[in-house]
């Protein structure tokens, strides 16, 4: 893995011959800095500038993708004209798509009944806190103190662990969380491949450059994916750690926003009319 800049060149190279671009980013600890309380995630007004412009860019989809529910993100960013993916694309909403999975939404009520079980059994634990967001649950647990992070994780494993074993659910784990999922095979990865095969239907795949950008175990499977493109780029913010499947890293989400300026102030270098006829009829 290499720091972007540092080939600098190869990347301006793919983005010159891009007639489409596929801008795709994950929110927290990508576009903001990482919390100590999930709802103290604000987007500065910097990048929100940068994705208003972006977005009405003819040769660029943006697409914002996060374990957030769908209603959360859109309030948090609220730019008219992006592609928005909540629960980790478990449901899809933007100009051109809509998209919910349907055993999440039959998980639904099973869902709900666990995470009053899991807020009841962690209530003692200070910091520990249950995020219900309709089609997942999130357990954050930043605030807890390190002597009872191990209390959180028995009793996640003891109350979802028998339905897991089951089959009704999916637990992942993340920057001090755990995710509850509905039995759905869908990650962050799936929703990224299905994004950019609905948008990208007609476009050369030369033309075509999907860029993700994320900082957290559960973006691996979203670099895989755009790796698979040929001039994908796959870009992890923050510290680069062995067996990421990012072939770039940004250090901050600071730098992730300059790289959002940068789009912004050379698109007309990047993008090539030319070949725009013929990616139109699959956008
Ligand atoms: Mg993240």
């Amino acid at each position: 893995m290499q720091f972007l800049c540092a080939d600098w060149s190869n990347i301006r190279k793919k983005l010159r011959q891009a007639s489409h671009i596929i801008l795709i980013s994950d929110y927290d600890g990508t576009l903001t800095p990482i919390v100590e309380r999930p709802e103290f995630a604000i987007l500065s007004d910097r990048a929100r500038t940068a994705l208003k412009i972006l977005v009405l860019k003819q040769d660029f989809k943006i697409v914002i993708i996060s374990g957030r529910s769908l209603s959360d993100l859109k309030n948090r960013i609220g730019v008219q004209g992006i592609i928005y993916a909540g629960n980790h694309g478990l449901e899809i909403e933007g100009p051109g798509i809509s998209f919910v999975s349907r055993i999440a939404r039959e998980s639904q009520p099973f869902l709900s009944m666990i995470s009053n079980v899991l807020n009841q059994a962690l209530r003692p634990i200070s910091g520990a806190s249950v995020e219900n967001k309709g089609l997942t649950i999130s357990v954050h647990y930043r605030q807890v103190k390190p002597r009872h992070v191990n209390d959180v994780k028995d009793i996640v494993e003891k109350i979802v662990g028998p339905a897991e074993a089951s089959g009704n659910v999916r637990i992942t784990a993340g920057k001090k969380i755990y995710e509850i999922r509905p039995p759905v095979d869908w990650n962050k990865g799936k929703a990224i491949e299905f994004i950019i095969k609905h948008f990208g239907i007609g476009c050369p795949i030369s033309a075509l450059v999907p860029i993700f950008i994320g900082d957290d175990l559960t973006d691996e499977d979203g670099f895989k994916v755009v790796e698979t493109y040929g001039n994908g780029i796959s870009i992890l913010v923050g510290e680069p750690y062995k067996n990421s499947s990012a072939h770039y890293y940004l250090r901050t989400p600071e730098e992730a926003i300059l790289l959002l300026e940068y789009f912004v102030t050379t698109t007309r270098d990047v993008c090539h009319t030319t070949d725009t006829n013929k990616c139109e009829q699959g956008i």
